[in-house]
């Protein structure tokens, strides 16, 4: 079968060609420079990329950019969109990639008759950012979405880009009675194939880099290597529909940081919280549908133990 990975040089989308590859699938991969090595060589090193690897060039932004990558292609997987936390213009390198990009992306697929499904990457990030109180007792689930107007009064730009993007999937699928499925998944950690720094993975790297305090947050996180796989599921399991959360544990980071300090006890880690008010409560995600997927969660600590791994041997943590 032939499926097409769009951002195929990022974190996600460069373990899902990955998995892809090693299970016999023939992958057209869009990226936005095909001839910028640092983007790409580590792609065309996977097992299977030589025979069965095909990268276009696509931008989000660009109408129709997609049409060749798509066309031909059984399934597609849109995980192209910006993931950052720090940016001048929220509208311009957030909001319009994500949306205009989605829909883009979409109609290419809704004009190539051999696609049966779509898996966007959407993320928890458009399920949990909403006025409901979060707490240790509450669990989150699919049927919850993130408030966009709350995202915008408080700033929170990517969240606010990721559920504009979904919510515009989900109308444009209704409309063109196409068959979407989104995977939402938490902070993903695990192994970098790129390399580059992405943001998630970044989070782990600013732990270990000498800083003074951690932020009191709680965060909720989930391995690349299942993200990946469910992805591949939610296009292979007929009976498959709707969206996915995925979260293997909501955490603080007093508990991250000594799950660090136990696996890396020489490190330098941060001695204390950055304030001295009552720390961020965590909250619980359910698992049930994503059972479904058969998806048994890799640990937190491992998937810790694996990008830390990655981060040093890329030189990114000392
Ligand atoms: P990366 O930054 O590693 O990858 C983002 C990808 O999007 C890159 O391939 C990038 O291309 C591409 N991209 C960005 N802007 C454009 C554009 N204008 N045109 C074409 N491609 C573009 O991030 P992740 O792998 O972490 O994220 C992948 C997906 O997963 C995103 O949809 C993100 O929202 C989602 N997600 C990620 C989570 C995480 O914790 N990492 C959590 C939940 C969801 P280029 O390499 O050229 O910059």
């Amino acid at each position: 079968k032939t499926v097409c990975v769009t951002g195929a040089s990022g974190f996600v989308a460069s373990n899902l060609v990955k998995l892809l590859l090693q299970q016999g699938y023939s992958v057209k991969a869009s990226v936005r420079s095909p001839n910028n090595l640092t983007k790409t060589e580590h792609l065309l090193k996977l097992d299977g990329a030589k025979e069965r690897l095909h990268l276009f060039k696509a931008d989000l932004l660009e109408n129709g950019s997609f049409d060749a990558v798509i066309d031909g292609c059984d399934g597609v997987f849109h995980t192209a969109s910006p993931f950052f936390n720090t940016v001048t213009d929220p509208q311009k390198e957030l909001i319009e990639p994500a949306l205009k990009g989605t829909l883009n992306v979409l109609d290419s697929c809704s004009k190539a008759s051999s696609v049966k499904r779509v898996v966007v990457t959407s993320s928890l990030a458009a399920v949990v950012y909403n006025a409901r109180p979060k707490t240790p007792e509450v669990v989150v689930d699919e049927t919850w979405f993130s408030d966009p107007q709350l995202c915008k009064e408080m700033k929170w730009w990517y969240a606010l880009s990721k559920t504009l993007a979904e919510d515009a999937a989900w109308k444009f699928a209704e409309e063109k009675g196409m068959d979407i499925v989104t995977i939402n998944p938490a902070m993903v950690i695990g192994p970098l194939l790129q390399s580059t720094l992405n943001t998630s993975a970044e989070e782990i790297a600013q732990l270990l880099n000498g800083s003074e305090t951690y932020p009191n947050s709680s965060l909720a996180w989930v391995n690349v290597k299942d993200v990946a796989n469910a992805h591949i599921q939610a296009f292979e399991i007929p009976s498959a529909s709707g969206r996915y959360c995925m979260v293997e544990s909501v955490v603080h980071n007093s508990e991250l940081i000594e799950i660090l300090r136990r696996l890396y006890p020489a490190s330098q880690l941060p001695q204390k919280c950055a304030d001295n008010k009552p720390h961020a409560p965590t909250f619980q995600v359910s698992n049930e549908k994503v059972k479904s997927l058969g998806i048994d969660y890799i640990t937190l600590e491992q998937s810790i133990k694996e990008t830390v791994e990655s981060l040093k041997e890329k030189n990114f943590v000392k």
